[in-house]
C-alpha cells in the first residue's frame, strides 16, 4: 500500500454495511480505515428503530434498533478504525479522491480504495406525485422513528398510512408505541406488498386496511386536515386526518454516484458493481443497502463485511484484475439485478484464489409485480442455472454464483422469470 495517499480505506456511511466493511478490513490486517459518516454519531438507520429484532446474526442477541447501532459503534472502535463523524462526502473524484464538508468547512482526502456504503431512503411526497396543499405532517417511517425516539415528539396524532412494504410494520409498531392512532392504510395492490402475515398486523391494532385505494390528494390549511382516497370502483371520497406517512418506496442514497464519473445502475438505482462490489472505478466499492433497495440490517452488516474483504484482498495484490467481464440484463418484468457485471471465468477466481472472498455471492434479483414461474439464467440463449420460484415485488431471489460456469465470451447473460406452473 502506497503511502502518499492520506489513508487506505476509507469508508462513506456509517450504517451497519459500512461498520461491516471497516471492521472487517481492520481484521485482514489494513492498517488506516475510517469511517466518515455525516450524522453526529455511527450506526445509520437503526439508531432510530426503536424497535426489535436487531443483531441476532451477528451478536446472537436480539436488540432494538437504537442497542443495535450502539454496539457497531462500539465494535468499530474496538476494532481501531477512526470515525470521523458530523462529515458528509459531498464529491468523488477518479482514482478514491474525495471531498468532504464539516463544521470546520470544506476539505479533500485520498483513498487507496473507497467504500460507498450511504444506503437507501424511502421516496417523500414530491417523489410520488400526490396533488393537494403542502401542509405540515406529511412524512415517511424514518423520519417519524426519528421525531418519537430521538426527539421524543410526535408529529401527529391520527396519520394516514400508505404502503404495506416490510416497513409500514415499523411504522405500525411505531405509531402504536408513541400512541398515535392511525386512521387507516391505503395500498394500491390487490394484496399487501409484503408477505400476506402482514394483514394481520393493522387488524391486531384495529387499523382498517384498504386495498386498491390511492391517496389522490391531501388537504390542509397549515397542518394536513384531510386525504381524498380513490377506491377500486374509482369513487372518491374523504377522510379526517392530521398526517399523511408514506412508508417504503425505497431508492439508494446514491447522489454522490450520480454527480460522479462512475456508472449508475437505472435498475437498482445505486452503481453498477461487480461480484466483489467493485465500481466501474475500481478505487470504489460499495456495500449495503446502496447497492439495492432494500434488505435487512444484518444482511447489510454481513454484505459490508465481505465487500471488505474483497478489498483487503485487492490492497494485498490478491484480486484479479477486471479485465474480462460480462453484463447482466433484465428481461421485461425484473426490476434489478445487481451485480449487473461478472469478472469471468468464475471458476478461475474465489475457489482457486483463496485469499479473494466473493463479496457479492449471488446474483440479487427482483420482480416488478407478483409471478409464479422458472427463474432462469442464460447466456447465448443457453441455459446456465434456472428453478422454480413464486416471485413477489418485496422477496428477494438469489441466484448462486459460486458454481456457475460461464465462459469468458459469454458477452451478455441475461436474468429472465418464464411464466408457468
Ligand atoms: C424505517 C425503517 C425500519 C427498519 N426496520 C428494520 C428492522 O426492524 N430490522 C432490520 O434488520 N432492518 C430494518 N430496517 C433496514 C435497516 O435499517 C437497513 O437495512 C440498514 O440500516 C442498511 O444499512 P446500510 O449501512 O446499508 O445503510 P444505513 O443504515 O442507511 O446507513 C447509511 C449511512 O450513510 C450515511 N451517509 C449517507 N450519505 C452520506 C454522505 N454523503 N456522507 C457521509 N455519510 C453519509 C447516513 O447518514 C447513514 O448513517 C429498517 C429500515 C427503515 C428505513
Amino acid at each position: 500500500m502506497s503511502n502518499n495517499m492520506d489513508m487506505d480505506v476509507l469508508v462513506i456511511g456509517g450504517g451497519p454495511a459500512g461498520i461491516g466493511a471497516a471492521v472487517a478490513l481492520r481484521s485482514q490486517g489494513v492498517q488506516r480505515v475510517t469511517i466518515v459518516e455525516r450524522e453526529a454519531v455511527l450506526g445509520g438507520v437503526p439508531r432510530h428503530c426503536g424497535h426489535p429484532p436487531f443483531g441476532m446474526r451477528e451478536f446472537g442477541r436480539i436488540y432494538s434498533g437504537p442497542v443495535y447501532a450502539a454496539r457497531l459503534a462500539t465494535l468499530a472502535k474496538e476494532q481501531g478504525v477512526t470515525v470521523r463523524v458530523g462529515t458528509t462526502v459531498t464529491r468523488l473524484e477518479p482514482g478514491g479522491r474525495v471531498q468532504l464538508a464539516d463544521a470546520g468547512g470544506r476539505t479533500s482526502l485520498s483513498a487507496e480504495r473507497v467504500i460507498l456504503a450511504t444506503g437507501v431512503r424511502e421516496s417523500p411526497r414530491s417523489a410520488r406525485l400526490v396533488s393537494g396543499d403542502r401542509p405540515v405532517g406529511v412524512i415517511n417511517t424514518g423520519a417519524l422513528q426519528s421525531f418519537v425516539y430521538l426527539r421524543k415528539s410526535m408529529p401527529f396524532r391520527r396519520p394516514l398510512i400508505v404502503g404495506t412494504e416490510l416497513v409500514a410494520i415499523s411504522a405500525v409498531l411505531t405509531c402504536f408505541k408513541a400512541g398515535i392512532r392511525p386512521v387507516g392504510i391505503v395500498e394500491a395492490g390487490t394484496r399487501p406488498t409484503t408477505r400476506r402475515a402482514f394483514t394481520l398486523l393493522p387488524r391486531l391494532f384495529g387499523v382498517p386496511l384498504w386495498y386498491e385505494t390511492e391517496l389522490d390528494h391531501i388537504e390542509g390549511n397549515g397542518r394536513v386536515e384531510g386525504v381524498r382516497l380513490r377506491g377500486p370502483d374509482g369513487a372518491v371520497r374523504r377522510i379526517d386526518c392530521d398526517g399523511v406517512l408514506f412508508t417504503g418506496k425505497f431508492t439508494p442514497e446514491a447522489a454522490l454516484v450520480r454527480g460522479s464519473h462512475l456508472l449508475l445502475d437505472p435498475g437498482t438505482g445505486g452503481p453498477v458493481v461487480d461480484q466483489y462490489g467493485r465500481c466501474s472505478d475500481p478505487s470504489y466499492f460499495a456495500a449495503g443497502n446502496l447497492l439495492r433497495p432494500l434488505e435487512t440490517a444484518g444482511w447489510s452488516f454481513r454484505e459490508g463485511q465481505r465487500i471488505g474483504r474483497s478489498v483487503a484482498a485487492d490492497l494485498h495484490g490478491h484480486m484479479a484484475e477486471a479485465l474480462a467481464s460480462v453484463s447482466v440484463e433484465r428481461a421485461e418484468g425484473i426490476r434489478l439485478v445487481m451485480p449487473q457485471r461478472l469478472v469471468v471465468p468464475l471458476t478461475q477466481l474465489p475457489r482457486d484464489v483463496p485469499h479473494v472472498p466473493q463479496g457479492l455471492e449471488h446474483l440479487q434479483v427482483r420482480v416488478a409485480k407478483q409471478i409464479k414461474g422458472t427463474l432462469e439464467l442464460t447466456a447465448g440463449g443457453h441455459v446456465l442455472w434456472e428453478k422454480q420460484v413464486l416471485a413477489l415485488p418485496e422477496r428477494r431471489l438469489l441466484i448462486p454464483l459460486r458454481h456457475l460456469e460461464i465462459p469468458a465470451t459469454s458477452g451478455t447473460l441475461r436474468v429472465a422469470i418464464r411464466p408457468g406452473a
